[in-house]
């Protein structure tokens, strides 16, 4: 393969026309893959389809770390500092 820099993309070493995605192991022309700083041809390891439901996946999974995060937040007993702020606040209340 000849080692040719694309202008139009600096991290791009070697110009390829097709390439085998990671993820779906089919062969694809360059242009179904994202551009890509750290390989060697410049390109993703897996094609744009692919990109797309890895990244779908992964904050599908964030999401879901988040929920259970946010209802661990709440499911948690009060700390003495909160149960003191909660306290205050309906003696400032019924004071009024
Ligand atoms: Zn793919």
């Amino acid at each position: 393969m000849e080692t040719i820099i694309n202008p139009k993309n600096k991290y791009q070493k070697v110009i390829i026309t097709k390439k085998t995605c990671i993820v779906c192991g089919k062969e694809k022309s360059a242009n179904s893959f994202y551009d890509h700083y750290s390989s060697a041809d410049g390109k993703a390891n897996e094609c744009k389809k692919c990109k797309i439901l890895l990244d779908k996946e992964y904050y599908r999974v964030k999401k879901e770390e988040k929920d259970i995060l946010l209802k661990q937040s709440i499911s948690r007993p009060l700390t003495d500092k909160e149960n003191q702020f909660i306290a205050d606040f309906i003696a400032k209340r019924s004071s009024q």
